[in-house]
Parts: structure tokens; C-alpha cells; sequence
């Protein structure tokens, strides 16, 4: 009885039994994967697909559910499924329902230009100033957050906090960098003439104004501070004291020689300085 039990829970599941899987059967790698693969080969746990018979990938077993025609893998499918929308569901409850009702209005609202930037549409009723400012310089942000937009031109951050002190701009991650040490790293580049810009997702917030519930504001949260450029030395120095703790993880992108008959880097040749070479702190 007992040895029947630990048999029935150490069972593997079907999908990683021997003989599961057989070459030309249509199957799926992932929850909700948008396209069925075929099975190719089946070799020492792992499975090799192809899709339309264009490239071949592998993959382990473990990963490989059967797209039709099979009730374990089907069931694991659906309860993949479920698990995923109920975690959707948890993860967007964080924010309340009209904060994400305001947002989707918003989206809704936004006017698209031809170059993939939007400005805020008629109907959203936010801070004047910030559609001066952001207007035709949102991009498509890929934030799972009720973000409006996201923001790379190299905008004078400082300005705007000194005029807007409301306004909140803050680091993503980091506790131990505050706003004015970005704001000085940021203008102490400017008075260098470099040309910093800092990676932003503006979030939004509604406002809390009794008498206008539906008006919504916004904060910046910063990813990156970044000059393409190569910075001398004394500047990097100087930006990195301002940091203080936050700047221990700077990059500085390599620049390699151009292949000479061609596009592409040669790497075979040592790193050097150019123009394109870009310096960054991430947060
Ligand atoms: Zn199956």
C-alpha cells in the first residue's frame, strides 16, 4: 500500500514519460503560445520543433505540452491557463479600479504621431505643463504599471523640478539615491555640454482633488541616466560622488572598429573610444 502511494507521488507527469512525444505531432512550448510547433526529433529527454518547417529548436520535455488530442497535456494547458489570470488578476488589484479605469481612458485618449510618440488627447484632463513638456515625446512604454508613456529626449529635468516641486521624479529601484543627486548628476553633465538624458516611465496618479476625481497627474520614474558619449575622466568621477552608493553598477557600452567590408563589429580588434560609445547608470 504504501510503496503504491510513493509510486502514485513520485510519478512523473506525462509529458516527461518516454515515448510522449513522437516526431510530426503539433505541440506547444508555453501557456497561451500563439503558434503550434511540430515535433522533428525526441532524443534523451529533450524535444527538437520546427515551426512551418523554417528553423528547428529543442527544447526539455518538461517544457513541451501537447497541442491537441491529449487530455494530461491539455489539462496542464488550461491549468496553466487559469493560474496565469488569476495571477493577472492579483498582480493589476494592486492599483485601485479607478485608477486603472483613468488609465485606460487615457490610453484611449492618446493622440499618436507618425513617428511612435503620443501626446495626451482632449479629453485627459492633466497638469497643463506636462503637456507642454511630454507632449510628442511619449513612446510606447513596456512597463507592467499604469505607465503613460515613456521618455529617452534629452528634456532639462532640472528645470522642470525646480518649477513643478509637486512633481516627483525618483530612481526605480534604488533607496539609496535620491532625487536631488540624480538632479545634480544631471545638471552637472549639462554644465559640462554633454547631453545626458534620463530613461523615464511617467506613471500616472490620479489626483486626489475632491472636485475633480477624474483628473489624473503623473510621476517619473527613472530607469537610466545616460550620455552617449565617453565621458573624461574627472566628469565621470565627479557624477559618480554625486551618486554616491547608487552609481556602483555604471557601464560604459564598448566600442569596437567597424568590420572594414562590412556592417558589424570587429571584435578581434581592442575596445576603443568613439563617438558612439555611451555611458550609463541603471537603476
Ligand atoms: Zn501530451
Amino acid at each position: 500500500m504504501i510503496s503504491a502511494v510513493r509510486r502514485l507521488l513520485t510519478r512523473r507527469p506525462a509529458w516527461e514519460r518516454r515515448g510522449h512525444f513522437r516526431k510530426g505531432q503539433q505541440v506547444l512550448t508555453h501557456r497561451g503560445a500563439p503558434v503550434t510547433e511540430t515535433v522533428v526529433w525526441v532524443k534523451d529527454g529533450k524535444v527538437g520543433m520546427s515551426h512551418n518547417g523554417l528553423m528547428t529548436v529543442w527544447t526539455e520535455a518538461a517544457e513541451v505540452r501537447h497541442a491537441h488530442g491529449c487530455r494530461p497535456c491539455l489539462d496542464d494547458l488550461n491549468a496553466q491557463l487559469t493560474t496565469h489570470a488569476e495571477e493577472q488578476h492579483t498582480y493589476w488589484n494592486q492599483w485601485p479600479r479607478d485608477a486603472r479605469d483613468a488609465h485606460e481612458k487615457a490610453m484611449d485618449d492618446m493622440v499618436h504621431g507618425s513617428d511612435r510618440t503620443h501626446s495626451f488627447g482632449p479629453n485627459t484632463r492633466i497638469p497643463a505643463w506636462m503637456r507642454a513638456e511630454f507632449d510628442g515625446r511619449m513612446h510606447p512604454s513596456t512597463s507592467p504599471s499604469l505607465a503613460l508613456g515613456r521618455l529617452w529626449d534629452p528634456l532639462d529635468w532640472p528645470r522642470i523640478c525646480r518649477e513643478h516641486p509637486d512633481f516627483v521624479l525618483e530612481p526605480a529601484w534604488q533607496d539609496d539615491l535620491n532625487t536631488d543627486a540624480l538632479v545634480a548628476a544631471y545638471q552637472l553633465l549639462r554644465d559640462r555640454r554633454f547631453d545626458p538624458y534620463l530613461d523615464v516611465d511617467l506613471e500616472m496618479e490620479l489626483r486626489p482633488v475632491p472636485e475633480a476625481p477624474a483628473a489624473i497627474t503623473a510621476s517619473a520614474v527613472v530607469t537610466r541616466l545616460a550620455v552617449e558619449q565617453q565621458l573624461d575622466p574627472d566628469t565621470y568621477d565627479e557624477v559618480v560622488r554625486l551618486l554616491g552608493d547608487a552609481s556602483t553598477h555604471p557601464s560604459s557600452s564598448l566600442c569596437y572598429p567597424m568590420l572594414p567590408d562590412g556592417p558589424g563589429e570587429d571584435r578581434t580588434q581592442p575596445y576603443t573610444v568613439s563617438a558612439n560609445t555611451e555611458t550609463v547608470w541603471g537603476w
